[in-house]
């Protein structure tokens, strides 16, 4: 086996084993099917997850916390066996429709879960409640309690509640700040792919799954995710960015088949000899363990850098000039006014905003002037933007200290 191979395979099992606390998420399209949710899958699934709690031991060894999509699913096949068919382009339908499933989704994981003993909660969020501090603590207090009785949170977005701008976009963002919240080391996204291919499988159907991948970032994602890469899409571009986030706080993500046979079993070493794929006769297809490793980076942000980053979608942009972006890049600096070219959207004072330089996007931080603002100190020297607004003003555009480069947005 190349030593390459080996090295990220033993960092995984190790990684894997040592795990604690464990986010998994899984897609409505692992949970259902035109007739609306699989029990048989979802039986399937909470056997393995009841597996995984405990280990190779008896007592529980592992909190999960589940975030299960499915809700639309369910509630549209509902619907339509009372005749009713509603256009789930609509986001209003889409609400109503996931009110009608998410009861359904609870009972048919409750009923799942209840055979292996395992008592379940439902948790239902808008990204508003983590943008709040207070809502933050008090979910995070929630859980907490939850994984003290050893039951098992099961985590959707409040879509009834939700509107555009207060949607997380999808379930795979919303687990991405559960990571952050729940302090998990280890993220597991159950999906209807085998994997991370290497190109587009709409454009190459035999692109092969790679077994690792080091760092997202550097990965070219309009060749992997085709034209899906828009935030909120779903699709492997929405999990990439997920596993990217987690990445950032040094958390490692498996993307794994939820169909597969299986899967968490072997992928937690719970099915098979704990090293079989560190065997030397174990790059066959058959020995190879399932899925894509993310691995974790090596230098991690804090965690407040990830919630400010993550807590809510960018506002506005600002454009700034060649001197500011290598100032922001090489040398760690604040952005000051001077180095803006141009500004977009409009957007409140302290709001996320996105950074870019010919087109390249440099991060995002929390603007200390409104878009009005800075638009009339845009280009100014300091002395002229103490002219323009008075002495009360900041000298930083956004200070580093509220600034995350390279984020996964
Ligand atoms: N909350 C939606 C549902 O339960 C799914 C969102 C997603 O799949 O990302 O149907």
């Amino acid at each position: 086996m190349p030593h390459a191979q080996e090295y990220s395979r033993r960092g995984r099992l190790r990684a894997v084993n040592q795990s604690r606390t464990v986010i998994i998420k899984v897609g409505s399209a692992v949970l259902s099917d035109a007739q609306g949710l699989n029990t048989e899958v979802m039986s399937d699934l909470a056997r393995q997850i009841a597996l995984v709690r405990n280990g190779r031991g008896d007592a529980p060894q592992r909190r999960v916390v589940l975030v299960s999509s499915g809700a639309v699913a369910a509630g549209r096949a509902v619907l339509a066996a009372s005749g009713q068919r509603p256009d789930i382009a609509d986001l209003a339908a889409r609400q109503a429709a996931a009110a009608v499933g998410q009861g359904q989704l609870m009972r048919a994981w409750d009923t799942a879960f209840a055979a292996h003993g395992v008592n379940t909660a439902q948790i239902l969020l808008t990204r508003d409640d983590l943008r709040s501090r207070e809502r933050f603590l008090n979910i995070r207090n929630t859980v907490a309690a939850l994984l003290h009785w050893n039951a098992l949170p099961i985590v959707n977005e409040n879509d009834t509640v939700s509107v555009s701008e207060l949607k997380f976009g999808d379930n795979d963002c919303l687990a991405s700040l559960l990571v952050n919240l729940t302090g998990a080391d280890l993220f597991v996204n159950l999906t209807s792919a085998p994997g991370v291919r290497t190109a587009d499988p709409r454009l190459e159907p035999d692109a092969p799954v790679m077994e690792c991948v080091e760092d997202v970032g550097s990965l070219d994602l309009k060749r992997l995710c085709g034209s899906k890469t828009e935030a909120g899409s779903g699709g492997m571009y929405s999990k990439l960015l997920a596993a990217r986030r987690a990445a950032q706080i040094g958390v490692p993500t498996l993307i794994l088949p939820g169909r597969s046979p299986h899967v968490l079993t072997l992928a937690f070493g719970l099915h098979c000899e704990p090293d079989l794929y560190l065997k030397e006769d174990s790059d066959g297809p058959e020995r190879r363990p399932p899925g894509t490793w993310v691995q974790p980076l090596a230098h991690a942000i804090s965690r407040r850098k990830f919630w400010l980053a993550y807590q809510s979608e960018p506002a506005g942009a600002i454009v700034v000039d060649a001197g500011a972006a290598e100032a922001l890049l090489r040398r760690g600096s604040s952005l000051l006014p001077g180095g803006v070219r141009a500004v977009e959207g409009s957007f409140q004072k302290g709001a996320l905003v996105r950074l870019s330089h010919e087109g390249q996007s440099l991060g995002v931080g929390l603007s200390n002037y409104n878009a009005a603002e800075l638009k009339k100190i845009m280009g100014r020297k300091r002395h002229e933007v103490a002219a323009i607004l008075g002495d009360a003003h900041y000298p930083e555009v956004i200070h580093r200290d509220n600034l995350l480069l390279d984020a996964a947005v």
